[in-house]
């Protein structure tokens, strides 16, 4: 996981402008493990940040993700959800409530290694584990 500093000098790194909305977008990433979606991101920015715009929180969290500080996760249809910790790892949505957390898959990190070759890859650069269903919690009810 990285720090503030570590995403400024990455971005610095690859010509990006840092400018104080960049730095507030990073600041409110870095370490989450909530998957905060772009909604809830721009609900606590505009907080403190009037200028804060969606157009600019979608358009950082795309460079951020290009400079491999977040991911951008795709596994609800109805909205993005980003990420800090960019190894990969699985997620579990739960359908009902809408939850959104890590789950643990043996051997994630080289999940590409199990893989049966094909011929047709010539590189993997993006790997996502999507899981879906029903959690504990709506279980109950
Ligand atoms: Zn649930
Ligand atoms: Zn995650």
């Amino acid at each position: 996981m990285w720090t503030v500093d570590e995403g400024i000098a990455t971005l610095r790194e690859r010509g990006a402008k840092i400018t104080a909305q960049r730095i507030a977008i990073l600041k409110q990433l870095q370490g989450r493990k909530d998957h905060p979606s772009a909604e809830t991101l721009y609900r606590e920015l505009s907080d403190f940040y009037s200028t804060m715009s969606v157009a600019t929180l979608y358009s950082t969290a795309q460079l951020l993700e290009e400079a491999g500080l977040i991911k951008i996760l795709s596994i609800d249809e109805k909205r993005v959800y980003f990420d800090p910790y960019t190894k990969t790892h699985g997620h579990f949505f739960c359908r009902t409530c809408g939850k959104l957390f890590d789950i643990h898959v043996k051997e994630a990190e080289n999940f590409e290694n199990a893989l049966i070759e094909h011929d047709s890859i010539a590189q993997i650069e993006h790997t996502e584990l999507f899981f879906y269903g029903t959690c504990s919690e709506c279980v109950k009810i």
